[in-house]
Formats: C-alpha cells, sequence, structure tokens
C-alpha cells in the first residue's frame, strides 16, 4: 500500500514537471514524443501511443507511440467506428480495459501492421476548447491492473497536453501558411505585371507572345507550387503513411533514367546508370523512392551545362542501399549548401537559370528521412554536384499485412 502512495507521489510530481515542459515547447513532434514518454512513465505502462484527429475527414491517424517502429505506424489511420479510439473521440470518454481481444471494439489491424500485442489498455480523449483534438493510450501495465490513480493522472497529463498539441499545431500551420503566402506573392506580382502590359496599346505582335508565354511558365510554375505545398504540408503533418514493399533497386534505377532521358537530351545531357548486379532488394515505399529519384535526377537536369553528364549508382553494405546521383553541372555555392534542405530555398546564383519551388529537396529530405534514412550532398562550383541517399535494406518490423512475400 505504501508502495503505491509513493509511486503515485511520484507521478503527481512528473506530471507537475511535463505540464512545464509541454507549455514551452512549440515543436509538435518533440512534443508529442514527450507526452507518450511520460504516459507511459507515469502510469507504469510498457507503451504509449497518440493518434490524431483530423474533424475534416473525420478520420483517426497514429501520430507518435514509444517502442513501435514509427514509419509503420505514422499516418496508419484508425477508423472511427469499430475502435476503441474511435468510441473515445466520439463518445468524449475515457476506457479502461484489463483484456482488449475480448472487447468488441478492438482494432486488431493495427496490432497486426505494428507486431505489437495489447493486453490491458486506458485510452482517454485530448480536449481542447471543447474540440477533440486527439486520443493518448497506454497500452500493457507492467504489473496488474491500470487503477483509478493511473486513470486521473493520464487525465491531467491529457489535458495539458491537448493545450500544447493545439498551440504547436497552429502555430505550425501560422508558420508554413504564411511562408507559403509569402511564396505566392512573386509570381502573382509577375502576372499581375504581365497582364498590365498585354492591355498597353504599345506592345508589338512579338512582346505580346513573349508575354503570354511568361504568363503559361508562372501558371505552371504555380501549379508545381500548391502541388509540392499541399505534398510537404502532408508529410510534415505525418499524414502520410509510407506503403512498404520489397523491390528491385536496380530496375528502379534504370526505370528513373528511362523517365527522364527525354528530358536530358532537351540540354544534350546524359544519363548513365550504373548498378552492381548484386544489388539487393530494398524494403520501402517504391513510389515515394521513385519521387525523391525523379525529383533528384530532374535537379541534376536543370543545374547541369549543356552536354552535361549524370552518373546513377547503386551501393550497398549489410545493413544500408545507397544511391548516389552525381551531374557535372554548376555546382553549389559553400555557404548555400547547409540551406538547400530548407522549405523553399533556392540557390541566389541559380536565379534565372532554371525554374523551382525550392520544395524538392524539402520533400526528398522528409521522405528518406520517414524511411530512417539520411540525404547527403557534395558539391563544387563549376565541377557539379552528388546527392547521395542512404537507406535501412529493411525496418525493424515487418508490416503484416503489407504486400511484402
Ligand atoms: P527547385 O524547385 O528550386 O529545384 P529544390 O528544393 O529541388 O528546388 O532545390 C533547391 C535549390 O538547390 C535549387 O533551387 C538549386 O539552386 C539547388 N540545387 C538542387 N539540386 C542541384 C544540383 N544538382 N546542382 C546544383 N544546384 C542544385
Amino acid at each position: 500500500m505504501a508502495e503505491i502512495k509513493t509511486q503515485t507521489l511520484d507521478s503527481y510530481l512528473r506530471v507537475i514537471e511535463i505540464s512545464r515542459d509541454l507549455a514551452s515547447t512549440l515543436d509538435l513532434d518533440m512534443l508529442l514524443d514527450d507526452i507518450v514518454r511520460a504516459a507511459a512513465d507515469i502510469t507504469r505502462a510498457e507503451a504509449a501511443s497518440i493518434l490524431l484527429y483530423d474533424d475534416t475527414a473525420r478520420q483517426l491517424y497514429f501520430q507518435v507511440a514509444t517502442d513501435i517502429d514509427e514509419p509503420t505506424m505514422r499516418g496508419l489511420v484508425v477508423p472511427l467506428e469499430k475502435s476503441i479510439a474511435g468510441w473515445i473521440v466520439i463518445n468524449r470518454k475515457s476506457v479502461r480495459i484489463d483484456d482488449a481481444h475480448k472487447d468488441e471494439r478492438f482494432f486488431s489491424d493495427v496490432e497486426q501492421t505494428v507486431g505489437y500485442s495489447t493486453k490491458s489498455l486506458l485510452g482517454i480523449p485530448l480536449i481542447t476548447k471543447n474540440k477533440v483534438v486527439g486520443v493518448l493510450e497506454v497500452l500493457n501495465k507492467k504489473k496488474g491492473k491500470f487503477t483509478d490513480p493511473d486513470e486521473s493522472m493520464l487525465t491531467v497529463l491529457g489535458a495539458q497536453a491537448a493545450v500544447a498539441i493545439e498551440n504547436a499545431r497552429l502555430f505550425q500551420q501560422s508558420d508554413l501558411i504564411a511562408e507559403f503566402v509569402h511564396e505566392l506573392r512573386t509570381p502573382l506580382a509577375s502576372l499581375s505585371t504581365a497582364t498590365y502590359l498585354l492591355l498597353r496599346p504599345e506592345m508589338s505582335r512579338e512582346q505580346r507572345d513573349q508575354i503570354v508565354n511568361n504568363i503559361h511558365n508562372e501558371t505552371l510554375r504555380l501549379n508545381s507550387l500548391a502541388s509540392s505545398f499541399l505534398d510537404l504540408a502532408r508529410l510534415e503533418s505525418g499524414r502520410v503513411q509510407f506503403r512498404k514493399t520489397r523491390f528491385s533497386v536496380a530496375d528502379l534505377l534504370y526505370e528513373c533514367g528511362d523517365v527522364m532521358t527525354s528530358k536530358a537530351q532537351e540540354t544534350n545531357v546524359q544519363i548513365r546508370v550504373d548498378v552492381p548486379d548484386d544489388t539487393p532488394l530494398l524494403e520501402a515505399d517504391r513510389d515515394k523512392i521513385k519521387q525523391v529519384l525523379l525529383n533528384l535526377l530532374s535537379n541534376a537536369i536543370k543545374y547541369n551545362r549543356p552536354n552535361g553528364s549524370i552518373i546513377v549508382s547503386g551501393n550497398h553494405t549489410p545493413s544500408e542501399v545507397s544511391i548516389t546521383i552525381q551531374d557535372t553541372g554548376v555546382g553549389i555555392p559553400e555557404d548555400s549548401v547547409p540551406h538547400l534542405f530548407e522549405k523553399f530555398y533556392r540557390v541566389r546564383e541559380h536565379e534565372g537559370k532554371a525554374t523551382g519551388t525550392g520544395l524538392g529537396l524539402s520533400i526528398c529530405k522528409q521522405i528518406v528521412q520517414g524511411h530512417n534514412g539520411r540525404i547527403e550532398v557534395k558539391s563544387k562550383i563549376g565541377v557539379g554536384t552528388s546527392f547521395g541517399i542512404h537507406l535501412p535494406r529493411s525496418t525493424k518490423i515487418t508490416p503484416r499485412n503489407s504486400e511484402i512475400p
């Protein structure tokens, strides 16, 4: 009994301490990570997870969890009907269960995907300003069953967490939207100037054609800015779930080389793919890795010189597959290199050389990091640039319900 009381006191102190930290964290990922760790700690549970609620799509999706493979979990959708978390959102009440498998609301697909077995469960709704923002769950009490004090402490933590999540989300959104709006101003200003000029009677036929051409290019750029922005916003918010399969890296590299050949020929750039015969299979989201490679290849063409070349090569170690895309292009100034993966960053010296959004490399980085990999760059002005991506050959946990044989 005395032991329980000391544990409870410790836990309350921990809740007070974490509440203070939560209030000062605006980085959503870090914040959610802190919350799940604290939740598992104070209730002495094996694991904890947070599902966020998207009230437009009326869907719940996994955001973070302790002890579970993140890229597999992130973005995993849990139906509102037929799940305990969904029941918590709809009824705005907490749930305490000793054996989840005996509960008809239990949604076992997640368990199958992440390979984690749930026995006991305690879940609470995260509510702020009368709005449900998500669900906090702790799984498998290490000793005995979840108790009343566990539930009340998790509720106190949940109330703090909900406010902090809402603040961090608002901050994140306003930041991203402010940047996007800022980026829209330049093309909009040039469209507005172009239409003004078109209306001037002294413009020659040739000048008009040139202006119409500019308008066309600016609209194409705005379009690609909008799609890339949406892509990045989804990746950053964790709403993208990677669909992993096992596939041949060599085939993918040849395929990407083929796709980009005609674009490369426009400036007489040669693409060579060089992959050893024994390149192993990779377990990853093929479409997303293809998106990264096409993006890097497109840059290698755009920032190359006429008659230049590109070498795409693959390599591997027992734990990693590495892909390098090396070009003989204009190169990147040393002081720009640390900023390359920042949103909307474009090298000033390259302005006018090629059109772009400055979002491509941020998207590549999000995808590669979402696979627990790394992306690196080496460059020399006037000589060329080389981007390398390194991906783990397989993740810790093999999703059972994916298409892996
Ligand atoms: P963009 O749409 O502008 O190409 P990215 O995010 O893909 O956006 O790239 C950011 C910037 O990095 C580019 O504007 C360009 O200045 C520079 N860059 C990217 N790849 C290369 C490359 N292969 N060679 C030289 N510069 C590059």
